[in-house]
């Protein structure tokens, strides 16, 4: 049914595809599984220039990753964001003993693999014909079958109902780079685009999907403090869910600020709030909470979040 279009796009992808991107240049599904995890929230770009190659370094197997301490695998991450793929990456390395599952129902069993992802590293590592729904290719399908309603279910039955079977390593990475290069979020590139004849959306892309509903960011107010003790400092380790595993000075909601020196104030913008906080250097060196105390160098060592890499600024 859709011959014509799998055509044009297989075309496209032989001339425009981003063929030398490492992760399709190997047959290793571990690099590749690592690829996939990087890219869920993260740009090519940002992936390859800073965080693929020395990752694949420091672990350069599934075996090394499962054997590694999870201190280890979240400094290697550090910069990249959204921490808990970092930490279910490193989770799921050691629940399959260092060997990834061969399909992507067995993939789906791992912490931090959902759907498309099991389908992508499956049928980038192992040939499986099935589709991927990533960000990129909801967008193409949105527009290309005219889909008003966010909904992912209908999104499932488009990523099937277009999937080329007979080339699906080509067809997926076509979709992924069409995405990223030519059906653009903002300005769309339809007149150059291979889906142009086929695609219902082209006239008014923005239209698809439907604009989500604003929602406000909420605003943490914190406050931080710094306790010193001879060279040494007090940090904690993160138990929440977001930033799990992460070194962070105290953090409070509530300070009586007579009670340190004020040092600055730091914003930091996350996906899901946005963290205000006065940082003060506490007169004591009390402590109620658990923590453990650290040199400047071995402060270094640490995985920090972005908001405790500016309080260290502050201090340094
Ligand atoms: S024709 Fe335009 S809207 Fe449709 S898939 Fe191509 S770039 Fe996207």
């Amino acid at each position: 049914m859709h011959n014509k279009i799998h055509h044009s796009l297989l075309q496209w992808y032989k001339i425009n595809g981003r063929h030398e991107l490492p992760w399709r240049l190997t047959n290793d599904p571990y690099k590749v599984y690592v690829s996939e995890i990087m890219l869920q929230q993260t740009q090519v770009k940002t992936v390859l220039e800073r965080f693929y190659f020395p990752f694949l370094e420091a672990f350069p197997t599934m075996e090394d990753l499962a054997r590694a301490s999870l201190d280890d695998v979240l400094k290697k991450w550090e910069g990249l964001g959204y921490y808990t793929r970092a930490k279910n990456l490193y989770l799921a390395a050691r629940k399959c003993q260092g060997i990834l599952p061969k399909n992507a129902s067995e993939l789906l069993e791992l912490p931090g693999i959902g759907r498309s992802t099991a389908h992508a590293i499956s049928a980038f590592a192992y040939k499986e014909s099935l589709p991927i729904l990533d960000a990129n290719v909801k967008r193409i399908l949105y527009r290309y079958f005219a889909i008003e309603k966010r909904d992912e279910k209908l999104l499932w039955k488009a990523t099937y109902e277009l999937f080329d079977s007979s080339h699906p390593f080509e067809y997926n990475q076509a979709m992924m780079d069409l995405g990223s290069l030519i059906c653009l979020s903002k300005k769309p590139l339809c007149d150059v685009c291979p889906f142009e004849q086929g695609c219902a959306g082209k006239f008014t892309p923005q239209q698809y999907p439907e604009a989500k509903v604003k929602k406000i960011k909420p605003i943490r107010n914190r406050i931080i403090v710094v306790y010193k003790y001879n060279d040494k400092f007090a940090l904690s380790q993160s138990k929440e869910r977001f930033l799990h595993g992460l070194w962070g000075f105290m953090k409070y909601e509530l300070f009586e600020k007579n009670e340190g020196v004020y040092l600055g104030h730091i914003t930091q913008h996350y996906s899901h709030f946005t963290l205000q906080a006065d940082v003060y250097m506490s007169k004591g060196d009390y402590v109620h909470e658990e923590c453990e105390w650290f040199t400047l160098s071995e402060i270094a060592k640490l995985s920090l979040s972005r908001a405790d890499h500016k309080v260290l600024k502050l201090i340094t």
